[in-house]
């Protein structure tokens, strides 16, 4: 196959990952489709009329690739900043430094014997294997860690049942527990916040993360074509439809739509259609343009983890503390993401007032700021959720689709939250463009 014609459905980190290493390799002959007016997909930014820079939810870079990184230093020219990340958990009227468990000596002295009786309780205890994610929780890092922090807080992010989902995604994402450490952390009352990937993260100096996706995607613009809905794919005539103008004609193809959607608008083959099992949460983002510096509380602050189920929000990110550039001149700006699904819908109401409300009582939010800009956006597809059972609809599904030249990859194309930052994305472009050229697996 020589200059074959590759169709690349959506122009977020993944798409982009398959389009760039297909143009660093000489091909000219593909074609990525957009339906959005914009690239970068769910790490795209937008800058509203006000003058504020925001994402969709806290974003940041810390990629596990090399090659990820040489592309990111190719477009980005010096053009970030490099942070230490400092994020904390709101407990019982404490802030916690993350990672929660290493910190509890900030906590209030009940609070904190009680996680502390925990811990001790799970290193000690001989275990059973748990058999889901709830369970798995308490066997980590006990009872009281489990009731203070851990499942209030991941109810709030997953919008779902935790007793319904798996926990073999957790891996370096989740800190691990060494007994001895806490005790001497609560001992000397020391902080210890060093643990985990993003320790250190980048972010761009303007025009938010999306600023990343926009450079890649201006090595090969006149290829992509935005406002291009894909709405239906047949399998056996190779042909990809699009709702405004016809079709188009491929030979591979590479597909970022979520799954489920995938699944629905395939034809010419008989799919399995358990992808209707899937589950997703919503994310919607909410924020804040507040007049004058950054409160003293927050200045150092990057973000904050609110398990209390009174706060509407899971994460409250102080995105002028990115870049100052995601503010106008004399403003700071506050994000919060709230996560929603068919189980746990959004709260009724006017959701900006409520999410200004409870951050001025909370104290987030200083008693006289002076609000001067309020953001919304949703994302229906937030975060694909691991589900007891996820891979065994997945994984035949994929090999399924592959088998007739289609290769679904990206967040919700894979479907797989333990792969599917930037990074992890952008790669699944990449080793795509690797496999059908060099037949790398
Ligand atoms: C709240 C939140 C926080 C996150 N935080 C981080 C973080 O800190 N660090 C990190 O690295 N990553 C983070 N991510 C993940 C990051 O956003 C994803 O890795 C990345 O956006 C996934 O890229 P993708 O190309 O797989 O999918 P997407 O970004 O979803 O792109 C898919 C594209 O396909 C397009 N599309 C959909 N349907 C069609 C159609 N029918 N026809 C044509 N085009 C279509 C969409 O418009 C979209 O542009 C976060 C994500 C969320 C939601």
């Amino acid at each position: 196959m020589r200059n074959p014609r590759y169709v690349i459905i959506g122009a977020g980190p993944a798409g982009l990952g398959a389009a760039w290493r297909l143009t660093e390799l000489g091909f000219r002959d593909f074609i990525v489709l957009e339906r959005e007016a914009y690239v970068g997909g769910l790490a795209a930014s937008f800058r509203d009329k006000a003058g504020f820079t925001w994402d969709i939810g806290g974003h940041v870079i810390h990629s596990h690739y090399p090659y990820f990184d040489s592309v990111f230093e190719s477009v980005m020219q010096g053009e970030y900043f490099t942070h230490q990340r400092e994020s904390w958990v709101q407990v019982g009227g404490s802030f916690v430094p993350f990672p929660f468990q290493n910190n509890i000596h900030r906590l209030p002295k009940p609070l904190m014997d009680a996680c502390f009786h925990g811990l001790k309780e799970a290193s000690r205890k001989k275990k059973k294997a748990p058999v889901n994610f709830s369970e798995w929780i308490v066997s980590t890092y006990g009872t009281g860690i489990a009731e203070h922090f851990m499942h209030p807080y991941n109810r709030k992010v997953w919008a779902y049942p935790l007793e319904k989902m798996s926990y073999q995604w957790v891996a370096d994402r989740v800190a691990p527990v060494d007994i001895e450490r806490v005790s001497e952390n609560m001992r000397k009352k020391k902080d210890d916040v060093s643990w985990g990937p993003n320790a250190v993260f980048k972010y761009p100096k303007r025009g938010g993360t999306g600023d990343i996706w926009q450079r890649v995607a201006s090595r090969f613009a006149k290829k992509i074509r935005c406002n291009s809905e894909v709405i239906a794919i047949d399998i056996k005539n190779r042909f990809v439809h699009l709702r405004d103008s016809g079709f188009i004609r491929y030979d591979g193809l590479f597909t970022t739509l979520p799954l489920d959607r995938l699944a629905q608008i395939v034809t010419g083959v008989a799919m399995p259609n358990r992808a209707t099992d899937l589950v997703h949460s919503a994310v919607t983002v909410i924020g804040i343009g507040i007049r004058g510096a950054t409160p003293a509380h927050l200045r150092t602050k990057c973000w904050i983890y609110f398990p209390d189920a009174a706060v509407p929000f899971f994460r409250a990110t102080v995105l002028s503390n990115y870049s100052p550039h995601n503010a106008p001149p004399g403003m700071w700006s506050l994000m919060t993401e709230i996560s929603s699904s068919t189980e746990t819908p959004l709260p009724h109401g006017d959701i900006v007032e409520h999410v200004i409300r409870t951050a001025l009582h909370i104290g987030l939010l200083p008693k006289d700021a002076v609000i001067t800009d309020r953001f919304m956006m949703s994302s229906d597809y937030g975060y694909p959720t691991p589900t007891l059972g996820r891979d065994m609809v997945i994984d035949p599904l994929l090999a399924q689709l592959e088998e007739q030249g289609i290769y679904s990859r990206g967040r919700f194309g894979m479907w797989k939250y333990e792969m599917s930052n930037q990074d992890h994305t952008f790669m699944q472009g990449v080793e795509w463009v690797n496999k059908v050229v060099y037949g790398n697996q």
